[in-house]
């Protein structure tokens, strides 16, 4: 069993099943004599764990035949900028202002063309997400952009925006596989895979193929979706280790019943944590209700001076990486797929013990 409950945001906590099977295939891969480190990204061995991740995350989600699926690197951070160059065609891009990460988005993307703020949340400090009908959109925009969950803010968009014959472009870093979604409504869809999915150095793009073949000229070999996907993501090494663990997570989410299930399992998981933040003012959650991410729940303490306290008895009790983003301070707890109920079960006994002692 495992000793500690991690609660990081990203490189995540992983199921302790995947774990336990890739170390018991580290050192032989299925008789292969190798580790799938070690393995030819070209050689049959290799190929047929990445083919089999991309048949299992398609069967997961449910992406329609005519999406690509595209194993990448260079992070989320990358396709702030490869979503602008391969899709903007020359057109303004509509995006979604709310909170951290799509600030980061709307930088890069202006870097290759006109920008449209169709809606912030600035005026409330991104506590909530602007309602779509308030969304001012542009006329012809080239596409529409927003972060489904807002990994620092803890925000979520549970509503899939609706816009209409515009691509819809979502960064699913935080959310991704943790409740079922209807991939025919996006354009293109993406996100790191060290949250909720498996080791870093992955990115994951799920792109409908009229998007593809776009990119300017000039456009960096390695940056144009439309070769990455005609390459089938083998245009150079892919990250296969990473490949390899987000394909046994894959299995492993089937073995949990799915998407469906494990999105009940999540709402009952964020559950118990609000809960216990709304019957106490001892602690503080300043996201709108309705807005809550089931994935990331920042938290404060009424006196800052707590903080380290706090995190030094949790981190006696074996619950680690609960301090905040530098940006907004406080607490965070991130409760992706691979935390037990138990995990959060312990986090709140232990908030209430210490509001307890210190209330
Ligand atoms: C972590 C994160 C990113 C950045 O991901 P990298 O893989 O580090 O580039 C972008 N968007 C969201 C929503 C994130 O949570």
């Amino acid at each position: 069993m495992r000793q500690v409950f991690n609660f990081s945001a990203g490189p995540a906590t992983l199921p302790e099943e995947v774990l336990a099977q890739a170390a018991a295939e580290m050192l032989d891969w299925h008789g292969s004599g190798q580790s799938v480190m070690e393995m030819s990204h070209r050689g049959k061995e290799y190929m047929s764990i990445h083919e089999q991740a991309e048949r299992d995350l398609r069967e997961l989600m449910g992406i329609p035949a005519n999406y690509k699926v595209l194993f990448l690197q260079g992070g989320a951070t990358l396709q702030f900028a490869m979503v602008p160059i391969n899709l903007m065609r020359g057109k303004t891009a509509d995006y979604v202002h709310t909170g951290e990460w799509s600030k980061k988005a709307i930088k890069e993307a202006r870097l290759f063309g006109a920008v449209n703020v169709a809606a912030s949340a600035e005026d409330r400090s991104f506590t909530y997400v602007p309602a779509q009908s308030t969304w001012k959109r542009s006329a012809d925009a080239a596409y529409l952009h927003y972060c489904a969950n807002e990994t620092i803010g803890g925000v979520e968009v549970f509503q899939t925006p609706d816009t209409g014959g515009v691509p819809l472009v979502a960064d699913v870093s935080s959310t991704f596989l943790s409740r079922p979604i209807d991939v025919s409504k996006f354009g293109l869809i993406y996100g790191g895979a060290q949250k909720n999915i498996g080791p870093a150095g992955l990115t994951i793009v799920i792109v409908r193929d009229d998007l593809l073949g776009h990119a300017p000229k000039g456009t960096p070999t390695m940056l144009d979706y439309k070769v990455q996907a005609d390459a089938d993501s083998m245009l150079n090494t892919p990250p296969t280790w990473a490949i390899y663990i987000a394909g046994l997570v894959f299995q492993w989410l089937e073995r949990q019943g799915g998407l469906a299930a494990i999105e009940q399992r999540n709402i009952e998981k964020a559950k118990v944590l609000y809960d216990y933040l709304d019957a106490t003012q001892f602690y503080r959650n300043p996201v709108e209700r309705a807005d809550r991410s089931r994935m990331n729940v920042p938290f404060t303490l009424r006196d800052p001076a707590l903080d380290e306290p706090f995190l030094a008895g949790a981190k006696e009790r074996r619950m680690l990486q609960l301090k905040g983003h530098r940006s907004v301070g406080g607490m965070r707890a991130s409760i992706y797929n691979a935390m037990p109920i138990e995990g959060v079960r312990a986090l709140v006994d232990y908030m209430r013990e210490f509001e307890k002692r210190n209330g």
